[in-house]
């Protein structure tokens, strides 16, 4: 990512990391930061699980992981692979065969730890596997199932345990002469994730996957997660990312690409800059925001929108936004509609959801032509 020289604070300077491939998505190095979730459906019901991967691709998933646990599931994974918008990777633990039947039915990325399938030969077999069929691995270290020794020898889960487990998962790889893969040093606790990852990030240049696991419900887990993730994120550590909620895995990646989008480390669709609202608003803030968020679901340009409900930060927001609408004086009726910064012109509140939506999608279909046509006079 270049840096910016205007405004320096804004600077994250990532860590240098290895590139990976998940299929066709690249992983680390200067790979854009990729947002994961994990399905929640039987994986054997293949109709639901492809569903719930198109509602989280649409969203914005890069990535969609999909348990493994038997043979049923690796068997319909073939279908779930040769159809899904995105790669998938299949959720292993402990059954080295579905690691290798997963890796045979087009998984793209196997998550399994080399170090708890049993010995050399099993681990050489699942390599094979892998390497046949063009799959990376994801070493998943979680803090919850840790080795015995490790626990033994470090009294409880700490972050020396956790980046000792994760290392010796790495060196079974690599005497393996594998080098495709990508690790995680996952736990619920934000101060002994956050820990363990700055300890791994000093310890490989393998590409880091992001998680603060069981992290709870949509909006405990959302916090944690920002927390947790937003604070390595902001240090340079992770190349790609999975907010686990207890709830739909589209919530998950929204939330992914929220986190992101704070950071400015990625971007898509519409961000909306909005004011809490008081008794000062020219209209009704809150709601206006809840029909615009569901009507611009669809667009995956990015572009910002400003919706303040008067004057005292309606036009400095829309200073900064692509599109902006300002609340007019109470009994109005109407308010001020902003084009990149400039007073554009009035337009009543019972038409601006409307109207707000076309000039959306008005100014999406612009930044596409032009970034289209930047792209062919690039090529040429
Ligand atoms: S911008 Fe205006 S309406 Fe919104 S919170 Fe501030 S004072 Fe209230």
């Amino acid at each position: 990512m270049s840096l910016n020289p205007i405004r320096p604070w804004r600077n994250i300077e990532r860590r240098q990391s290895r590139q990976i491939m998940v299929g066709s998505v690249p992983v680390g190095g200067d790979a854009p930061i990729t947002v994961q979730t994990m399905t929640n459906t039987l994986t054997p019901d293949v109709a639901a699980t492809l569903d719930q991967i198109s509602r989280a691709a649409a969203a914005g998933a890069d990535i969609v992981r999909v348990s493994a646990p038997d043979v049923e599931s690796t068997a319909a994974l073939r279908q779930i692979t040769r159809e899904s918008p995105v790669p998938i990777v299949a959720d292993i633990h402990f059954h080295y065969k579905r690691a290798i039947e997963a890796a045979e039915a087009g998984a793209a990325c196997l998550r399994i730890n080399p170090g708890n399938i049993g010995d050399a030969r099993r681990v050489a077999e699942v390599v094979k596997a892998a390497k046949d069929h063009g799959c990376s691995i994801r070493i998943g270290v979680n803090a919850g199932s840790l080795e015995r020794h490790l626990l033994e020898k470090y009294g409880e889960p700490c972050p020396d345990a956790m980046v000792e487990s994760g290392l010796d998962h790495i060196k079974l790889l690599q005497d393996a002469d594998f080098h495709e893969y990508k690790i995680s040093v996952k736990a619920s606790d934000v101060f002994l994730a956050a820990a363990a990852y700055q300890q791994l990030a000093a310890a490989t240049d393998a590409p880091i996957h992001l998680g603060i696991t069981e992290a709870g419900g949509l909006v405990a887990g959302t916090v944690k997660s920002a927390i947790g993730l937003g604070s390595l994120l902001w240090f340079g550590i992770g190349d790609t990312i999975r907010v686990s909620l207890s709830a739909d895995p589209v919530e998950e990646v929204k939330v992914g690409y929220e986190i992101l989008k704070s950071l400015g480390l990625r971007t898509r669709g519409v961000q909306i800059i909005s004011c809490p609202s008081c008794a000062r608003q020219g209209f009704d803030v809150i709601k206006t925001v809840e029909a615009l968020e569901q009507r611009l679901e669809h667009i995956k340009t990015p572009m910002s929108l400003s919706i303040i409900g008067c004057v005292v930060n309606g036009p400095g927001e829309a200073l900064m936004t692509d599109i902006g609408f300002t609340g007019g004086g109470s009994g109005k009726g109407n308010g001020m509609v902003y084009m990149a910064g400039k007073q554009s012109h009035k337009m009543s509140n019972a038409e601006m959801i409307d109207h707000i939506v076309e000039l959306v999608e008005k100014r999406a279909e612009e930044i596409d032509a032009a970034e289209a046509a930047a792209a062919s006079q690039a090529a040429q």
